[in-house]
């Protein structure tokens, strides 16, 4: 059985035309196991940013790093703390 992708795994989301959402991009909590506001949330942010580009003709590398810094900046430090919180747990 599959483990569900957590949120604080390291690793960039995002290439050349690629942006990862959900558990694809392994946004899911990892103290609660909770990914479905990740989901919907990464998924709206991706398409607000993948129309500009289309739009812009640019979808490379470096144009999906908005979205690279959108979640290290508004996903990632909850994952942070909800780690923290697990270990302290245990
Ligand atoms: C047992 C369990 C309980 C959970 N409970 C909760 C909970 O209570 N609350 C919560 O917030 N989260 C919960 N989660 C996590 C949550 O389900 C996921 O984080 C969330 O569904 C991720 O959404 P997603 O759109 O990224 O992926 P998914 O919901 O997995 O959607 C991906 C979709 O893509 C489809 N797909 C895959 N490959 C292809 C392909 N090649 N072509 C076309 N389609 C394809 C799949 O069939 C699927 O429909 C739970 C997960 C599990 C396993």
């Amino acid at each position: 059985m599959a483990s569900l992708p957590l949120g604080a795994s390291s690793g960039k989301r995002t290439d050349d035309g690629l942006m990862l959402i959900g558990d694809a991009a392994g946004f899911v909590n990892p103290l609660t196991g909770g990914g479905i506001y990740n989901a919907i949330l990464s998924g709206i942010k991706a398409a607000q940013i993948g129309v500009k580009a289309l739009i812009e003709k640019d979808c490379s590398r470096k144009r999906m790093g908005e979205y690279e810094t959108w979640w290290r900046k508004n996903l990632l430090p909850g994952f942070q703390s909800a780690l923290a919180f697990q270990r302290f747990l245990n």
